[in-house]
Parts: structure tokens; C-alpha cells; sequence
């Protein structure tokens, strides 16, 4: 990839240079890989269909074209992801009869965007794919699961280790299509030189911990060699369900001097400054605020009735 030269102007550049890799496998158990992704130019994305037969296969890979004009862009803002949000649920909500009609996905991922002339990391949730940021090698979930077990562990019912094993692991509450009408989660997060951020679906969080991760994403530096090996670990440890990993690091970027950011003397300014749900754990992210600090971009989450989506992979 070549190195962009701010002169160049905004809007032209992306803010943040980017070194990716990506892999899937089906696993060990299931015939079919109802997982899809996208990585190339300014977004990241992981989803995670269901429906049984075919039907999830088409629903998650519905999604992931209707996103991959809008990657052509050096950078997306929020109303654009938003329209391809819509334009991605409009085309899965249409599907016929046979060919995945009633089908949903799980999205999460990021886009590349900027807020002020500062580079930063633009996350969509929706469902139980998730998003991690690794930082001076802390490891953080950065969405949060739309998940029954999830909402048991927010109101202290469970454990985070008791949800691992919970009966009702598998069922989420939100969707693309399925039946759910859940509106997705987004967040701005700074972005710096050396973030490394990972987007999976949850048939690799089924096999492997935070830890486990954690220990793969530091070992492995290259991102294509990480994606792969975190797949080859899910596999492993059992694969009882179809694996997906992005793996974005940031090779530079953009502040609001139009001077690119180099990883040597990084400089600590990271930390989420704009999250717009009460759920995102920011207080386990490393603190504000950017320089030249931006005002907090607010996206109320909708009240959504729950929409149980029963996985069809429950065993
Ligand atoms: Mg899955």
C-alpha cells in the first residue's frame, strides 16, 4: 500500500493508512460457511448469517455487496453508513421466496472516517459478530453483543463466564432482517498508529477467550497472518461453527494539522470520546480525549422491542 501525502487534501486521502488480512473457514461441523466479509479501502466488515439451508448464506452475502461501493471512498462518514445500512437491509428484507427469503445477518466492523480533520474509527454493531481494538497490547471489546446473555450479564444476572456457557448463548436480539426491526450501535473511536482492530463472528469468541486472542493478535504481526491463525485456533479448539477475522492495523494517520501520524513516539490518543450508548464499557478504555477534542457526535440508540432471533445453530 502507498504511503498517502497529506497535500493531497481532505476528502481525497484516507485518514487512516491501513495494512488488512481476512479469513473464514466453514469449521469443522457445518457444511455450508454462512459467514461473509469485506475488507478493502475504507471498510471492514464481518457478518454472520442464518436461516438455515442457503438462506443465511445469501442474507450475510446480500449485505456485505451492498456495502462495497461505499469502501471505494478514501472515508465514510455516518450518514453515508447509515444509508448503506439501509440500502443493505432494504435488499435482505426483499429477498424471494427460496432464495432467502426470512434469512438475517449479524454486521459488525468498521469504516475509515474522520471527524475535524482527525482520523477515526467508525463502528457499526448489529447482533453477535463482534469488534475488538488492541492498543499497547490491551485488548478490548469495543461492540457490545445484541445477545439474551448479554442483556442477563448487564442486569447481573450472569457472569460473563456463565454467559459463555449459557443454553441461550446463541440467541440474539437484533438483526438484519430475521424477522428484527433493532436498530444498529455506532461509535467514533480516535484512531491511532498502531491500533490493530479485529471483527469476527462469534465461531471464533465460541472457541477462544479474550485471552486466547489477545496472545494470538500480539504473536502474530503481520494481519494476514493473524486472521489466519486465529481461524486455525478456532478450528482447533473445535470449530463448531463457520470462523470469520478482519484484521485492520493502522499504519498511520491524520490529525487535523493535515500531518500524518507515524507510530514512533505514539502519543497516547486514543480512547473512546463519543459513545452513544449507556452499555459501551468506556470506562475500561483508556481515557479522553484526542487533541483539539472534538464535540462528542450523539446517535441515540432507539428503544426497539426485543426481537428474539433464534440461531439455527443452537446445540
Ligand atoms: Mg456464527
Amino acid at each position: 500500500m502507498t504511503p498517502h501525502h497529506p497535500t493531497a487534501g481532505p476528502g481525497t486521502v484516507a485518514p487512516i493508512q491501513v495494512r488488512a488480512g481476512a479469513a473464514t473457514h466453514a469449521g469443522r461441523r457445518r457444511p455450508n460457511n454462512e459467514d461473509a466479509f469485506l475488507a478493502q479501502g475504507s471498510l471492514y466488515l464481518v457478518a454472520d448469517g442464518m436461516g438455515g439451508h442457503a438462506a443465511g448464506e445469501i442474507a450475510s452475502a446480500t449485505v456485505i455487496e451492498a456495502f462495497a461501493a461505499l469502501a471505494n471512498q478514501p472515508s465514510v462518514t455516518l450518514d453515508e453508513l447509515r444509508a448503506g445500512l439501509a440500502l443493505a437491509i432494504g435488499r435482505v428484507l426483499a429477498l424471494p421466496e427460496g432464495a432467502g427469503a426470512g434469512a438475517g445477518t449479524t454486521l459488525s466492523g468498521v469504516a475509515l472516517a474522520t471527524l475535524d480533520g482527525n482520523a477515526y474509527w467508525l463502528l457499526l454493531n448489529l447482533g453477535d459478530s463482534r469488534t475488538y481494538r488492541m492498543a499497547g497490547g490491551v485488548l478490548k471489546q469495543i461492540s457490545v453483543d445484541h445477545s439474551v446473555v448479554q442483556e442477563l450479564v448487564e442486569t447481573g444476572d450472569l457472569t460473563p463466564a456463565q454467559a459463555a456457557l449459557h443454553r441461550e448463548r446463541n440467541v440474539i436480539t437484533r438483526a438484519i432482517g430475521a424477522g428484527s426491526t433493532g436498530e444498529p450501535d455506532y461509535w467514533f473511536l480516535p484512531a491511532a498508529p498502531g491500533d490493530r482492530i479485529l471483527i469476527c463472528s462469534d465461531g471464533l469468541t465460541g472457541e477462544l477467550d479474550d485471552d486466547q486472542i489477545r496472545l494470538i493478535l500480539a504473536t502474530e504481526t503481520a494481519p494476514q497472518a493473524a486472521a489466519t491463525r486465529l481461524v486455525h485456533e478456532a478450528l482447533l479448539h473445535g470449530g463448531r461453527d463457520n470462523v470469520t477475522t478482519v484484521i485492520v492495523d493502522a499504519l498511520s494517520t491524520i490529525d487535523a494539522t493535515g500531518d500524518e501520524t507515524m507510530p514512533s513516539g505514539a502519543t497516547d490518543t486514543e480512547g473512546l470520546i463519543a459513545d452513544f450508548d449507556d452499555t459501551i464499557p468506556r470506562d475500561e478504555l483508556p481515557g479522553p480525549v484526542a487533541p483539539g477534542s472534538v464535540a462528542p457526535v450523539l446517535v441515540p440508540r432507539a428503544l426497539v422491542s426485543r426481537a428474539l432471533v433464534p440461531r439455527s445453530e443452537a446445540s
